[in-house]
């Protein structure tokens, strides 16, 4: 068993690096921008720099990894080994989203986030649906 968990995690460090333009964000992007939304990426003037912002909609989008992010799913486990390492490095990501969100709240925006699990094959359509009706939603209250 841990030695799964740890084979596991060690390919999911070498493919979820964290990057700009990471396949699961283009796969928010594209499908937001093939209903019509538009949006900018990465706009580092706002705190966390987030990876999507809908202006219109005063609404922000942050793609995380469940890794990195310590998403409460079965992708997130603790690594087996060098505990020292990843403990404050994880737990400093946790912390830094939860400020980041708060102050972009302060500021009036709306904060939603996208876990990398929701975007699984199977989960993907209700996903993006789901986002798409949050967004519509939020576009018929500014009008
Ligand atoms: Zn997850």
């Amino acid at each position: 068993m841990a030695d799964n968990h740890s084979k596991e995690i060690r390919s999911m460090n070498m493919s979820h690096i964290r990057s700009k333009n990471t396949k699961p964000e283009e796969l928010v992007r594209k499908y937001l921008f093939s209903k019509g939304f538009r949006y900018r990426k990465n706009v580092n003037t706002l705190p966390g720099c987030p990876d999507i912002v809908l202006p219109k909609y005063k609404t922000v989008i942050f793609v995380n990894g469940c890794f990195w992010h310590k998403h409460d799913c079965p992708r997130f486990v603790w690594p087996s080994s060098n505990e020292d390492y990843w403990r404050p490095k994880i737990m400093g990501n946790v912390e830094r989203d939860k400020r980041n969100t708060a102050e972009l709240q302060q500021l009036g925006w709306n904060v939603f986030t996208v876990w990398e699990c929701e975007l699984k094959k199977k989960a993907t359509d209700a996903t993006l649906k789901l986002l798409e009706e949050r967004l519509c939603k939020i576009g018929s209250e500014i009008k």
